[in-house]
Formats: C-alpha cells, sequence, structure tokens
C-alpha cells in the first residue's frame, strides 16, 4: 500500500489556506468513500476505571482509593452487553485502564478475587464470554501490548485499537499531562501500533489533539501512522479526537482546540493518510460537528443507545436517528458498519480469527456494512 501525499495536499497541510485544505480533503474523501458516512452502534463496557498512568486530562480513571474504583464482574460485562443486543447494537468496545495491576497491591487483589493476576487474561476471558453468551464482536481497546498480548487478544477480538495521541516527547516531561506516564511515551504507542501492524490486528488508532502539542508534532503522528499502515495494511481508521475540558482534571484550565483547528487537522489527516484508512471524529464533543463533513470525515465512530461515553462523561451521544436527519440535510446518508472494516472481511485472509470472521460476516450484507440497519429499519 502506497502513502497518499498529493505534494499540493502535503504543501496546504502545512501551511496552507483552510478552504483549499479542506476542498482537498473533500475531494479525496468523496472520491474513496462517496457520500456515504458510517459509525457503528456499540455497548461500551469499561472493565476497570484503575490504571497505572494519570494522564492530564483523564476523568475515566479513578485511583484504587477512590469508592468508584472498580473491575467489572462477568455478570456485570454480560447484563451491559445484552442491554446492548437488545438496543440493536453489533460492537462490544472494551475499554480499561492500563496495566494498573502492575501499580497497585488494590488492582492485583481485584484481580485475584476473579482468579486472575493480569487484566490482559482476563479482559481475553470477557471477550469470550461475550463472543459464546451473545451476538456481539468486541472490539479491544487496551492500551499498549506486547506480542505476547496481541497474540492472547486477537483469537476473540474483531479488531483493536490504541489512540497514538501524539508523538511529542515534551509531553511526557514534568507538568506536562502524559509526565510519568509509561504507556504514553510515544515510543511505546508506536511499538504497538507496529505491533499490531506486524501481527496482522484491524486496528483503530488516532491523535488527541489540543493538550499542549504543536502543529508539527500533529503532521509527524499523521505520517507516522500512515507509514506503519504502509507496512502492514492494517490501520482501519483514525480518529481525531478534541481536547475537553473538565472540572476535576489537572487540566481544567486548559483552553479546548476550537472547531478551526479541528477542522484543519481533519483535513490535513485526510490529505496525509491513505484514501483507504476511514476517518472519524467524535460527533459528541463539539456542537459543531455537522462541519466535520466539510472538512473530509467519513465516519462518527461508535455512537451507543444504552451507554454514556465514559471517557467524556459530560457530553451526551447524539441521538442517532437525529444524526441521521442532519447527515442528511447535508447530502450524506448515514449508515451502519459493524466494528471491523469491510476491507478486512473480505480478501484479507489471516486479519481476524476464522470463527470471528464467520460471525461478522454473518452480520454483514453485500457491502460489508451491517446487514441491519436499525436506525433506518432496513437491512442492507
Ligand atoms: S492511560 Fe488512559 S485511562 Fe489511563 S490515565 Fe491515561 S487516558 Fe486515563
Amino acid at each position: 500500500m502506497t502513502s497518499h501525499l498529493p505534494s499540493t495536499g502535503a504543501a496546504l497541510a502545512e501551511t496552507g489556506d483552510l478552504d483549499a485544505l479542506m476542498a482537498s480533503a473533500r475531494q479525496i474523501r468523496d472520491a474513496a468513500w462517496g457520500r456515504r458516512i458510517t459509525y457503528s452502534r456499540k455497548a461500551f463496557v469499561p472493565l476497570t476505571n484503575m490504571c497505572r498512568d494519570t494522564c492530564g486530562y483523564c476523568t475515566f480513571v479513578k485511583h484504587p482509593s477512590s469508592p468508584e474504583a472498580r473491575i467489572m464482574t462477568p455478570e456485570q460485562v454480560l447484563a451491559e452487553a445484552r442491554r446492548g443486543e437488545r438496543e440493536g447494537c453489533k460492537e462490544l468496545l472494551f475499554s480499561l485502564g492500563e496495566k494498573p495491576e502492575l501499580r497497585y497491591e488494590a488492582a492485583r487483589k481485584g484481580l485475584e478475587r476473579l482468579g486472575y493476576s493480569r487484566l490482559t487474561d482476563y479482559l481475553r476471558d470477557m471477550c469470550e464470554l461475550v463472543l459464546r453468551e451473545t451476538s456481539l464482536l468486541p472490539h479491544v481497546n487496551a492500551g499498549t501490548l506486547t506480542d505476547e498480548e496481541i497474540d492472547v487478544l486477537k483469537p476473540v477480538s474483531a479488531s483493536m485499537g490504541m489512540m497514538l495521541e501524539t508523538v511529542s516527547r515534551r509531553l511526557t516531561r514534568k507538568g506536562q499531562p502524559h509526565h510519568a506516564c509509561p504507556d504514553k511515551t510515544p515510543v511505546q504507542r508506536l511499538r504497538t501500533l507496529e505491533r499490531a501492524g506486524e501481527k496482522r490486528v484491524p486496528f483503530t488508532t488516532g491523535l488527541l489533539i489540543g493538550i499542549g502539542e504543536t502543529w508539527e508534532e500533529r503532521i509527524e503522528a499523521l505520517h507516522a501512522i500512515n507509514a506503519a499502515h504502509a507496512r502492514h495494511g492494517h490501520v482501519q481508521e483514525v480518529i481525531i479526537q478534541n481536547f475537553q475540558r473538565k472540572p476535576d482534571i489537572e487540566m481544567a484550565n486548559h483552553p479546548e482546540p476550537g472547531l478551526e483547528d479541528m477542522l484543519r487537522t481533519i483535513a490535513a489527516a485526510r490529505v496525509i493518510l491513505s484514501p483507504e484508512i476511514s476517518l472519524q471524529a467524535p460527533p459528541n464533543l463539539s456542537a459543531r460537528h455537522i462541519a466535520y463533513l466539510d472538512a473530509g470525515i467519513n465516519d462518527w465512530g461508535g455512537i451507543s443507545p444504552v451507554t454514556i461515553d465514559f471517557i467524556n462523561p459530560q457530553h451526551d451521544w447524539p441521538e442517532i436517528r437525529s444524526l441521521a436527519r442532519s447527515c442528511e440535510a447535508a447530502g450524506f446518508e448515514l449508515r451502519e458498519r459493524l466494528t471491523v472494516y469491510p476491507r478486512y472481511l473480505t480478501g484479507n485472509a489471516g486479519f481476524i480469527n476464522p470463527s470471528v470472521r464467520t460471525r461478522a460476516l454473518g452480520m454483514a450484507g453485500g457491502t460489508g456494512l451491517a446487514r441491519e440497519q436499525r436506525h433506518i429499519g432496513e437491512t442492507a
């Protein structure tokens, strides 16, 4: 797979006029993805909110001494999965803090009570439980992973993800958001991105913008993702996520990126990344998200009809039918996809465990998107 970097697009991404950059991005999006905007209907399972890292913008993480710190039990996981199933979800997103058992006694004890010594093994078994007891496809968002951990998780998941976030090493210094976060050193995240490619895992990654990185660092991160994809063909989607201020975080007074910043970054991503990589931005983190369509996105990511966005709990998901109407008014049709993108289901042998692939193919229509389109009451 070759890197898509038209010289005009590259120049525009670095310096140029926003309107021209967005026009270029739209052209690439329309040619590769047409006027169809996708989303994944998902149930969200925050398996544990304990984490050995302490990112300055994180509201998800709870210190083990907090009464809210927890590891979900298998019964709780299954209850969430069943709730999602009843509402037509196809994806179960496992999201969790990184390796809390390596730092906290309370996390080790919590895992021991469940019969485990390592979170990855518990996660593996919860994926298996979901596959055995429900019709959902697990997507695993477990942060940095070793080769061995990917080997453990790949057979029981349809896809995996980890936000690269940034390649800025400056942000790991004292006073910066990734200080003392071993899993947020760029080299560790780039290694996981690379390993996922070597192991042929359909992979979701992305940038978190507005946490103190420079524009050049954003561009560098996009090139790094694209280069990994060029080597392995595994990056199914890239998310451009905007930092959100919350009252209870270290960065409570840090400015949020504005709409123009989001549009410029989305458009730059579209011209830098290979056109076959889906480009996504979350619809619940800006009231003006429909404008992202003009900057070249083709996907809204996971939207849950049953659970809140645990990462940004103050921002409700849009109601899916009303999002469909807004897309239609902007000249796009909203369609539901599976967690794994169509090209990994057909003709890309080795990207998914055969039994998970069979399940996914059974859920897919002729286009590779979800056969049941619950929000419009149709089958595709
Ligand atoms: S690694 Fe993730 S869960 Fe852990 S503190 Fe950072 S953002 Fe929060």
